[in-house]
């Protein structure tokens, strides 16, 4: 498995596994098949209810828990110093491991709900720094955070975030989002990297899908990864789970790369940092 290196110096690997909506039996499985095939990073967050799901996957695989790099978050509605910490000791838990590789705060605290909504974010984060420093957390990062979000987190930091993951693929490319980060030496995870499906259905990547004699989803996966961000792709179903990680045996060329980064907007969730 390829790997690009954090600010941390740990090593991420360059495409990771969704597990949004995995849930109960056919969760697991999905998961463990997927480690089979050979994925190693695997993506949960306590909001998915399915911590129990993900970590079962990976013991059912029989792959060591430490080939897996294992991502979970913080939901939104759990901000704070004392809280970040309960809720990864419940993580933990959950997923019957003694640490994660990499932690996020998932969403970013915003003025809609909180009024000292950077404080919060800062006092979150201060929560992170010391469950890395104890070993509970190799990684710390954050998710759907703006330059708006980071900024002041970078002025109170001790630790800067060792990756952003947002909503990235072809109908939607936060390119400021991404400069910002790449700037900081943030890496960027892309979720909904095949927007849900929707990329799948859109014409020019039907086009480049025909041209490369790959699929869709290989052809925006690939495209992710070109661009040293990370694609999270999620199915339950392993003829697909095996298809999107199939994109290492072809280049698109520079000119199509131009081309996908040219297109209008398509499949966009429509979930907004600032909106929750
Ligand atoms: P994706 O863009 O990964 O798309 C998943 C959908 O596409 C599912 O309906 C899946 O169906 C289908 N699909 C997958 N592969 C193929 C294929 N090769 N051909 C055709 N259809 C396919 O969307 P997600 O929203 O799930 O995003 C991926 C992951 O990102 C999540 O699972 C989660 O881990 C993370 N995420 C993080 C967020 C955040 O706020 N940080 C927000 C949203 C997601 P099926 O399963 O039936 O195959």
């Amino acid at each position: 498995m390829q790997t690009l290196t954090l600010n941390d110096g740990h090593r991420i690997p360059v495409i990771g596994f969704g597990t949004y909506r995995g849930i109960g039996e056919e969760g697991t499985k999905a998961v463990a098949k997927a480690v089979e095939i050979g994925y190693r990073l695997i993506d949960t967050a306590a909001v998915y209810q399915n911590e129990k799901e993900v970590g079962e996957g990976i013991r059912q695989s029989g792959i060591d828990r430490n080939e897996i790099f294992l991502t979970s978050k913080l939901a939104r509605n759990k901000l704070g110093y004392s809280s970040a910490k309960e809720e990864l000791e419940k993580s933990l838990d959950r997923l019957k491991v003694d640490y994660v590789d990499l932690y996020l705060i998932h969403w970013p605290a915003n003025a809609r709900n909180f009024s000292h909504w950077k404080e919060v974010n800062n006092e979150t984060w201060r929560a992170l720094e010391e469950c890395q420093k104890e070993g509970k957390i190799k990684s710390i990062g954050v998710s759907n955070f703006w330059p708006e979000h980071l900024n002041p987190l970078l002025d109170s930091c001790e630790i800067i975030p060792s990756v952003n993951q947002i909503e990235f693929h072809p109908g939607y490319r936060q390119t400021e989002v991404v400069q910002f980060c790449t700037e900081k030496n943030i890496l960027i995870e892309g979720w909904s990297p095949l927007a849900k499906g929707q990329a799948l259905k859109n014409g020019t990547i039907r086009r480049m899908a025909e041209k490369y004699k790959k699929t869709e989803a290989q052809i925006c996966l690939r495209w992710a990864t070109e661009q040293k961000v990370i694609p999270i792709p999620k199915s339950v179903h392993p003829k697909r789970i095996m298809e999107n990680f199939q994109i290492f045996d072809f280049k698109l060329s520079k000119e199509d790369i131009h081309t996908i980064n040219e297109m209008p907007q398509m499949g966009f969730s429509g979930e907004l940092p600032n909106d929750w």
